[in-house]
C-alpha cells in the first residue's frame, strides 16, 4: 500500500485515533504500533506504514498528567468526603490508582499522538514512499 494520491480524506481522523488509542498502526489497524512497552517501531509489520517520521516527544506524558490529576482529583474528594477513610488508606489506593491509571494510559497516548502526526500528514508523514 503506497501512498501515492494522498489526501486528507483518506485519513479519517476519528479513526486514527482510536487505533491509536489501541496502539495499532493508523494506517491499516492491525499492525502493532509499539515494540515493548514505549518504543515505536520504524515501519508497520503489515501495510509497511512508515513510522519514522513520528515525533510525539513528551505529548504523551503531558497528555497522561492531564488525564490522571482530572480523573483522579474530583475522585480523591468524593472518596474522602464519602467515606473518610483513614490517611495511610487513602495514600495507598490512590498511589496505586495514579500509578496504574498512568501506566494503562502512557502508550495508549503515545498511540494517539503518532495517529493524529500520521492523520494530519505531520513531520514528513504526507511523503510518499
Ligand atoms: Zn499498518
Amino acid at each position: 500500500m503506497t501512498d501515492q494520491s494522498i489526501t486528507l480524506e483518506n485519513r479519517p481522523m476519528g479513526q486514527a485515533v482510536l487505533r491509536g488509542f489501541q496502539c495499532k498502526c493508523p494506517n491499516c489497524g492491525s499492525g502493532p504500533l509499539l515494540k515493548g512497552y514505549l518504543t515505536l517501531r520504524e515501519e508497520c509489520t503489515v501495510c509497511r506504514q512508515d513510522l519514522t517520521p513520528a515525533r510525539a516527544d513528551d505529548g504523551p506524558a503531558y497528555l497522561t498528567i492531564l488525564l490522571v490529576g482530572h480523573i483522579l482529583a474530583p475522585l480523591l474528594h468524593v472518596f474522602f468526603t464519602t467515606f473518610r477513610p483513614e490517611p495511610m488508606v487513602m495514600a495507598s489506593l490512590f498511589g496505586v490508582l495514579a500509578v496504574g491509571l498512568s501506566l494503562f494510559l502512557l502508550p495508549r497516548l503515545k498511540g494517539v499522538v503518532v495517529a493524529i502526526q500520521w492523520a494530519r500528514y505531520m513531520h514528513g508523514f504526507g511523503r510518499s514512499g
